[in-house]
C-alpha cells in the first residue's frame, strides 16, 4: 500500500474535512490512505431534505472512489476505526491495525442527546442517511395511521411533530416538514382535517439560530410562523417515551414524532488520543491542528476545538474544509523539513433556508432574508454539492418541488414488521 521511502498519512473521515486534507495532499511526496465507514461521502447540509421527502437520499450521498480516481497517491478504504495507538502511531479498525506517519483525525460528530436515554430510544436524529431515511419513513407512515384513526386525540398525536433545537437544522427541519405535512402530504390525505396537523419547535433558549444577528432569529422565527410552525422558545425537553414529550417545568406534549436537533458532541475517537478535550469532546489542538505533543496527528473539522479571536471556530463545513487544507499544508511542509503554519478562518458566512422559499443569511457583514435569500442559499448549496450530476438532479428537483409542490421521495422504504401490540408505538427499524 505504501511505497517505501514515502510517508504514509492515514485520514480518518471522508467527509468534508477529509476529502480536502485528501485532495491537498495530491502533489505531496506522501501515499494517502482514506479510511472511513462509509464509501460515500454524505452533505449533511441537506439531510433534512432526505428526511422531509424532497429528495431521494442518492442525491445528497456521492461515492468516495469516483472523487479520487485520478489521485495516484491516494487509497480508499471501507473500514470503521475503533481507537488509535498514539505511541505506536497505529490506527486500529474493522481491517486490522493501520500504522502511520502522520494520522489526521477528520470524523465528525455525533448527536448530544446530553443523558436523556428515553430520547435516544425514541427521538430521531439527522446525522447520518438511514437516519433521515427512518425518519421519512416513520412521519409518511404516522400519516397511514392517522387516516385510519378514529380516536381524534390519536390522530392529532399522530400528525403533531416536535421538532427540539432552535438552531440551523431544527429551524430548516422544522420549516420543511411543515410544508410537506401542510402543502404536500395534505393533498394526498385530504380527509384528515387540516387543523389536527401540528409542527412544534422546542427551543431552550429565548430565539431561535442563537449564533446568527438579532434581526435574523426574528426573521426566522416570523417566517416559520408564516409555515404554521408554533416556536416555543424557554422550552427543554426532559424526556419522551414515543408518545409524550415532557418539558420542564412538567407541561407535555402529545407527539409521535419527535426530532432531536438540540446538539452534537465529538465522537469517541478524539478521546482515545489522550489530548486535552474541550467542549463537547472535542480535541483541543494547537493553532497548527496538531496535537499537543504529537506533532504527526492533526485534528480537523468537528472533531476539533481551534480557538478564533475570543471564541471557537464553529462547527461547521467551511472550516471543516479549510482545517482540511491547512492539515495537508502542514503535514507537505513536515515532510520537507519546513515548520508548520497556524490553521487562520476565513468566515464565508452563514445561512440557513425556512421552507421552500425563505431564507436567512449574513454574508461578509450584509443581511439577506426572505425569497433573495432563498436563491443565495439554493445557489451556494448546488455549488458545494459534490458531483455534477447531483447539482444537476437536485436543481431539477428542487425546481419541480417548488412548481408542482410534490415531494420527490415520499415513498415508506423499510421491511414491513407488524406493530407492537395494537397500538402504533414508533417503530425503529
Ligand atoms: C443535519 C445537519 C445539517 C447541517 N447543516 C449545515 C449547513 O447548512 N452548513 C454548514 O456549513 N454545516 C452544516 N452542518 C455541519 C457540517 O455538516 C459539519 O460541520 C461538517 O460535516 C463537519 O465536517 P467533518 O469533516 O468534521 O465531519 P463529517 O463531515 O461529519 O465527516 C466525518 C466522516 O467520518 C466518518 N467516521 C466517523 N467516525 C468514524 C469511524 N469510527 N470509523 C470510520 N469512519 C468514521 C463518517 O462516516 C464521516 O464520513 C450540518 C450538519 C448536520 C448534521
Amino acid at each position: 500500500m505504501s511505497r517505501p521511502g514515502r510517508p504514509r498519512v492515514v485520514i480518518v473521515g471522508a467527509g468534508f474535512g477529509g476529502l480536502a486534507a485528501s485532495k491537498g495532499l495530491s502533489r505531496a511526496p506522501v501515499d494517502v490512505l482514506l479510511l472511513d465507514r462509509h464509501n460515500y461521502h454524505l452533505f449533511q447540509p441537506l439531510l433534512y431534505q432526505v428526511s422531509v421527502a424532497a429528495l431521494p437520499p442518492g442525491e445528497i450521498a456521492y461515492p468516495v472512489r469516483p472523487i479520487f480516481r485520478r489521485q495516484r497517491n491516494l487509497e480508499f478504504r471501507v473500514a470503521e476505526v475503533s481507537g488509535i495507538d498514539v505511541a505506536r502511531r497505529v490506527v486500529r479498525t474493522s481491517a486490522g491495525e493501520i500504522s502511520y506517519d502522520h494520522l489526521v483525525l477528520a470524523s465528525g460528530a455525533i448527536t448530544n442527546f446530553f443523558g436523556l436515554d428515553d430520547v435516544a430510544r425514541h427521538g430521531f436524529d439527522l446525522k447520518d442517511l438511514p437516519g433521515a431515511l427512518r425518519l421519512r419513513n416513520h412521519v409518511i407512515r404516522r400519516f397511514e395511521e392517522a387516516i385510519s384513526t378514529e380516536d381524534p386525540a390519536t390522530r392529532r398525536a399522530l400528525l403533531t411533530i416536535a421538532v427540539a433545537g432552535g438552531g440551523p437544522t431544527g429551524v430548516e427541519v422544522a420549516g420543511a416538514v411543515s410544508e410537506l405535512l401542510r402543502r404536500v402530504l395534505r393533498r394526498d390525505y385530504p380527509a384528515l382535517p387540516a387543523g389536527d396537523v401540528r409542527v412544534v419547535l422546542l427551543e431552550g433558549g429565548p430565539r431561535v439560530l442563537a449564533t446568527f444577528p438579532p434581526d435574523l432569529s426574528r426573521a426566522a422565527a416570523d417566517s416559520l410562523a408564516r409555515l404554521g410552525v408554533e416556536v416555543r422558545f424557554g422550552a427543554l425537553v426532559e424526556g419522551y417515551d414515543g408518545r409524550r414529550i415532557r418539558l420542564r417545568g412538567g407541561e407535555t406534549i402529545d407527539a409521535r414524532t419527535l426530532v432531536w436537533a438540540a446538539g452534537v458532541r465529538a465522537g469517541p475517537l478524539g478521546a482515545s488520543l489522550g489530548a486535552p478535550l474541550g467542549r463537547a469532546g472535542r480535541v483541543t489542538v494547537e493553532p497548527t491542528l496538531q496535537v499537543p505533543g504529537h506533532p504527526e496527528v492533526y485534528v480537523i473539522g468537528d472533531a476539533a476545538v481551534v480557538r478564533a479571536g475570543d471564541g471557537e471556530v464553529p462547527a461547521l463545513s467551511p472550516p471543516a474544509i479549510q482545517m482540511g487544507e491547512c492539515a495537508a499544508r502542514n503535514i507537505a511542509r513536515a515532510v520537507a523539513s519546513e515548520p508548520p503554519v497556524p490553521f487562520v478562518y476565513h468566515d464565508p458566512g452563514t445561512m440557513a433556508t425556512i421552507g421552500r422559499s425563505a431564507a436567512v443569511c449574513a454574508i461578509a457583514g450584509f443581511e439577506f432574508t426572505g425569497f433573495f435569500a432563498w436563491l443565495v442559499w439554493l445557489f451556494v448549496h448546488l455549488m458545494k454539492l459534490v458531483g455534477f450530476r447531483n447539482k444537476i438532479v437536485v436543481f431539477v428537483d428542487w425546481a419541480w418541488q417548488y412548481v408542482f409542490y410534490r415531494p420527490a421521495s415520499p415513498l415508506i422504504v423499510e421491511v414491513y414488521r407488524p406493530p407492537v401490540g395494537t397500538d402504533s408505538t414508533p417503530q425503529r427499524t
